[in-house]
């Protein structure tokens, strides 16, 4: 700290537009920059053959065939992308999600395609059973007291065997997103008693109930068939609980921790990474938040550029370190224009 008096600290002698002036000092004096390389691109992938089904509130988004995942990564490479998160919707669904576990199912397919192709690229998986299930929840259910509602305990060996399963597909990363309470241990032990001690875990740790997942739900088919998530996501309005959801996930053993959505909840992004600095901290720039912005541009209400660039900003700002987002292709355009 500077112990000198503040008595010329101050205007006229301090003048902060002066470094505003000129635009390469204004580069040079910028404390948050975005890259290419902080942001990964969520891809869904569907069975069949040549599908590529645009998803109406999320454009320039996609449901995949396996064949056609591969061009779309190919082209995402080629504007410079290398970090990829999955997200399947299966031939079947059933009560516990069973074509998760399968090795022949369909993000199993989609890795070992991507991984012949691309070697070099990053492959993360999202790690839930909501897609797989016919009631739409993150597990197989159980009434308990009365109430029917996903059974934590029963849904950890079925998540240590789904991320196995796609370790051994050729995920580089595992991502569980359904908020189960010890998901992160039972994961990382599972991994390591077949020999993934390799596979990094990132953890939805502060994954909110939110309504800005809309258009995902739509992207996924994984809209829930009675109820909500509100027993496993958290409360919008609990900032100190995502302080202990983080601490929990990294005393299991959590390699990388989320936040879930992004930006309403940056002062939670700003929380956890003051608390936690040494620890990759990922943020994901949600559906709902892609959806706005894009209709809103869409109706010549906001630049679509200048809006997108600043909303990211913000959430790195706040304090992630990589950001899930559904414009990573068009941040990786503009960055060449
Ligand atoms: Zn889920």
């Amino acid at each position: 700290m500077n112990d000198r008096p503040q008595a010329s600290a101050g205007f006229p002698t301090v003048r902060q537009r002066r470094l505003r002036r000129h635009p390469v000092l204004r580069d040079l004096v910028r404390e948050t920059s975005l890259h290419v390389h902080d942001f990964i691109l969520p891809l869904f992938v569907r069975p069949g053959l040549g599908v590529r089904k645009e998803i109406a509130s999320m454009p320039g988004n996609y449901q995949l065939s396996v064949d056609c995942l591969v061009d779309e990564v190919g082209s995402a490479v080629d504007l410079g992308l290398y970090s990829f998160i999955l997200f399947g919707i299966p031939a079947s669904k059933d009560a516990t999600g069973s074509s998760a576990l399968d090795d022949e199912g369909i993000v199993q397919q989609a890795l070992r395609a991507l991984r012949r192709n691309y070697p070099e690229i990053l492959l993360i998986t999202d790690e839930c059973f909501c897609e797989y299930t016919d009631h739409g929840h993150c597990g197989p259910l159980a009434t308990v007291a009365g109430r029917m509602d996903v059974d934590n305990d029963a849904t950890l060996p079925l998540l240590a065997q789904q991320c196995v399963s796609h370790a051994r597909a050729g995920a580089d990363v595992v991502a569980p997103s359904g908020m189960m309470d010890g998901m992160v241990q039972a994961i990382r032990a599972g991994l390591d008693a077949a020999g993934h001690t390799e596979i990094p875990i990132l953890s939805y740790a502060a994954k909110y109930a939110s309504a800005f997942y809309g258009p995902f739900r739509e992207a996924a088919e994984s809209t829930p068939q009675f109820g909500d998530r509100r027993t496993y996501q958290m409360d919008p309005g609990n900032a100190r609980e995502a302080l202990r959801e983080v601490a929990l996930d990294l005393a299991e053993g959590a390699d990388v921790i989320m936040v879930k959505p992004a930006l309403s909840y940056l002062d939670v992004i700003c929380r956890v990474k003051q608390a936690h600095p040494d620890v990759p901290l990922c943020a994901y720039n949600v559906s709902g938040e892609f959806s706005m912005l894009k209709a809103a541009a869409a109706n010549g209400w906001l630049d679509e550029q200048r809006t997108t660039l600043e909303i990211l900003t913000s959430i790195k700002r706040a304090g992630a370190d990589m950001i899930i987002t559904y414009s990573a292709k068009d941040i990786a355009r503009w960055s060449r224009t």
